[in-house]
Parts: C-alpha cells; structure tokens; sequence
C-alpha cells in the first residue's frame, strides 16, 4: 500500500462531530504508482469526516478530469469524472479490511485515504473509453489512418494465406 503524506488524517485528537476536508490530485499523485493506468489528472476530493464513538463515516465527493486514450482514435483526451464514494472505519482490536469497511485501533493515530482514492478513481475509469464519454469527437484524420491501416492489415492477411495455399500446392505428393 502506498501512502502519501499529504493524504493523512490526524484521526486520534479529531472531537467527534463532522470534520471537512479537500485533496487536490494531479500528476504528481499518479507518479508516485508504477502501475498507475492514469498519468495526469485534475481531480478534487471533497472528503466530510463525521466520528463518532463507534464509527469513523467518509463520504468523499470526486469531481474532476482525468487524462485518458480513446480506444478508437487512439488519441488522449481529458475524461470528466464526477462521483462519490463511501468508507467506514469501525473500531477493532484487530486491525483488519473487508470489502466497505476498514477495521482500526481505537488508538490509530492517523488515516492515510492516498491508496482509497487512487482505487476509487481507477475503478471509475471504464474498460473502454472513447471521445464520446467526454460529448467530443474522434480526431478524424486519425480515424481515417487507422481505417486505411485496418484495410492494409486484411489484404495483408488474405495474400499471406494465399501464399502458405500455394506453399502447401507446392508440395510434391509422390
Ligand atoms: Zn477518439
């Protein structure tokens, strides 16, 4: 798990109530994973912290672009992203995760959300993305290239199993 710094919370001297904070994502944030799929980014995190004496609740609000490469130009663009995620942290003698819920000490001093917020945001980014999810179009001088690529990649395919056809004529059957 990767944590960093600037994404942790002094949750142990935190009164009970409802805290608000704000986390600003851009590429310095993705640079600091390898596997990261995103590189450049311009994300806010609205994060509201309510603690009581069982539970810590976090609703963070996710708004911003992240940059992606459309499956059909092959082009980047900027995906807009705008959703909202949820996590509980219960008190536990064992420190443990399940699937939604985060089990820490009573005496945790701090909760690092770094690694939460780049899953919530890999996980919003879909399989596939294309120009349209951002209401723009595909570059069409792209389009056109890839198009005339595919066409030469068939004719390709069709005269090499052409050729292994005639190969295999070849062959003396004696
Ligand atoms: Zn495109």
């Amino acid at each position: 798990m990767k944590e960093q710094a600037a994404y942790s919370i002094p949750i142990l001297g935190l009164v009970e109530g409802v805290h608000e904070y704000r986390f600003e994502i851009n590429a310095d944030f993705f640079k600091a994973y390898e596997d990261s799929r995103l590189s450049e980014g311009d994300v806010i995190v609205d994060l509201t912290l309510e603690k009581r004496t069982s539970h810590i609740d976090m609703e963070f609000s996710v708004s911003g672009k992240a940059k992606v490469s459309c499956d059909r130009c092959l082009e980047d663009f900027d995906l807009p992203l705008d959703f909202s995620e949820h996590l509980l942290l219960k008190y536990s003698e064992e420190e443990k995760e399940d699937f939604e819920v985060v089990y820490i000490r009573r005496d945790r001093d701090s909760f690092n959300v770094s690694q939460y917020l780049y899953e919530f945001i890999h996980l919003a980014i879909p399989l596939v993305t294309t120009h349209d999810m951002a209401d723009m179009d595909c570059d069409p001088e792209m389009l056109a290239i890839l198009e005339a690529n595919e066409f030469d990649q068939e004719e390709l395919d069709e005269n090499s199993s052409n050729s292994a056809w005639s190969a295999l004529k070849d062959i003396k059957l004696d």
